[in-house]
């Protein structure tokens, strides 16, 4: 070995056991949910070494950042809108996917703020979603579930069911790529205010949402023209935008390789934000100890099943010092369960003084299996998911800080309803998706008017 290659992997070495020393290991030995059936742990550890020297995907200053302007949803002076695909996948990372993707999300983002006068922070389920957590460990064939790209191949075949750690090491370097494009694009001005029309795609903008967004893409013309009519200067905010990047902390071996220290703190550097799902939330459990210990701004699902102790119970395990915009609270109880479910659950935790951003995934309580046996959601219950979210939070004076959603720059048939009235029939049409159905553009605008809608009161 070279002396700059024995440096490197001792400064490595010192750096790590530091991590180590912060409790970074502690997981290991924690009971954990949704474990990949790894053959050889051996072949874990090689890969892992590997991660743990590469460039990471973001950095640490873009992370405290991001949790400071959650801070502002903390107050009701901000609102974040978190969306992308259930699962990504290594077929579908390409240009046209991620752009379609991010420009869904950035049409949304447009409608809330200029709709609802609100800032919107952005945040991208991408660059590092490619893994899953499933409720049995084989499918419907009796082949060993499919747990994501990260872990095991979606073909239902047995060796490709087989999980291989290598996938890691291809997880991270589509995850690279992703990260590098989508940040040289939204440089170069593809967020570019001056250019929402161009966002619209051809097949939305025929849609009744599509020409809705025509409209409001108008008179932001308008204000532009307004602004350089009196001579006042445009700021270089019209011109860019952030985008942050998220995804679930499900499987610690990369949430581990990828966690770098700075500032003598740890910090989960594979992406801005990370979630813990809801099946992987037990209070002693690997996941919530791993995610304890990072600077990172952390999400917590939680589903119909959660009292209000048990929040109050995550915010001290998660944010002990109360930062506010350290931690969201990403409710997903179901439409039929948000209004009985919600209320007590946020007045626990704000009467106890917890500063949490609380954020709203309409999709994972609303799942069903169509007539025809595909699974989906209806749009209706997206919304009245979304709607019992608000009276909830009007109620109470607390702030409705976030949209949580599964969706794709596509125009697939996966979610029924909408204007386009998507059924049970037409289900098979397009439906691409790896894992949860997720909403169509023209699905995702018209959620975005009516959600603008709601936040105005
Ligand atoms: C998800 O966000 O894709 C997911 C699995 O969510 P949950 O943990 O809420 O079921
Ligand atoms: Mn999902």
């Amino acid at each position: 070995m070279g002396h700059q290659l024995r440096d490197s992997v001792d400064l490595h070495r010192r750096s790590d056991s530091r991590l180590t020393d912060l409790g970074l290991d502690r997981w290991r030995d924690l009971p954990r949910a949704q474990t990949p059936p790894w053959p050889d742990p051996s072949a874990v550890d090689e890969v892992c070494d590997v991660l743990g020297q590469v460039p990471t995907i973001v950095a640490p200053y873009e992370v405290d950042q991001l949790r400071d302007r959650l801070a502002l949803a903390c107050e009701g002076q901000a609102f974040v809108l978190v969306g992308g695909d259930c699962a990504e996948t290594f077929v579908d990372n390409t240009e046209h996917h991620l752009l379609a993707n991010a420009r869904t999300l950035l049409q949304m983002a447009v409608v809330l703020t200029y709709g609802a006068s609100v800032p919107v922070i952005k945040v991208g389920r991408f660059a590092g979603q490619y893994t899953k957590p499933r409720s049995a460990a084989t499918d419907a064939l009796g082949l060993p579930s499919y747990r994501g790209d990260m872990i095991n191949a979606i073909e239902p075949d047995p060796q490709a069911r087989v999980a291989d750690p290598r996938r890691m090491v291809r997880a991270y370097a589509n995850a690279a790529a992703a990260m590098n494009m989508m940040r040289a694009y939204l440089g170069g001005g593809m967020a570019d205010l001056h250019a929402v029309h161009t966002w619209n795609k051809d097949f939305v903008r025929i849609s009744a949402a599509g020409e809705r967004y025509e409209a409001i893409a108008r008179e932001i013309d308008r204000a532009l023209s307004f602004i350089r009519a009196c001579g006042m200067t445009e700021d270089e905010a019209l011109r860019t935008v952030t985008l942050y990047s998220s995804h679930e902390a499900l499987a610690l071996e990369y949430e581990r390789a990828l966690t770098r220290l700075s500032n003598s703190q740890a910090y989960g550097l594979s992406g801005h934000f990370l979630w813990i799902g809801e099946r992987t939330r037990q209070l002693d459990g690997a996941h919530l100890d791993y995610v304890s210990r990072l600077a990172n701004p952390i999400g917590v699902k939680i589903g119909p099943t959660t009292s209000p102790d048990d929040a109050l119970a995550l915010c001290a395990k998660l944010n002990p010092d109360n930062v506010p915009g350290k931690l969201t609270l990403i409710s997903r109880m179901g439409n039929h369960k948000v209004r009985d479910v919600l209320g007590p659950v946020v007045e626990k935790v704000t009467t106890a003084g917890h500063k949490v951003v609380w954020q709203c995934d309409p999709m994972h309580g609303n799942t069903h299996e169509s007539s025809n046996g595909y699974k989906t959601r209806h749009f209706d219950r997206v919304v009245d998911e979304v709607l019992g979210y608000f009276e909830v939070h009007r109620q109470l004076g607390s702030h409705p800080g976030g949209l949580h959603v599964e969706l794709t720059g596509e125009d697939v048939t996966e979610c029924l309803g909408g204007a386009q009235a998507i059924e049970d029939v037409n289900l098979p049409e397009k439906y691409e998706t790896a894992c949860d159905p997720r909403l169509n553009t023209q699905q995702s605008l018209e959620l975005a008017f009516l959600v603008a809608e709601m936040l105005r009161g």
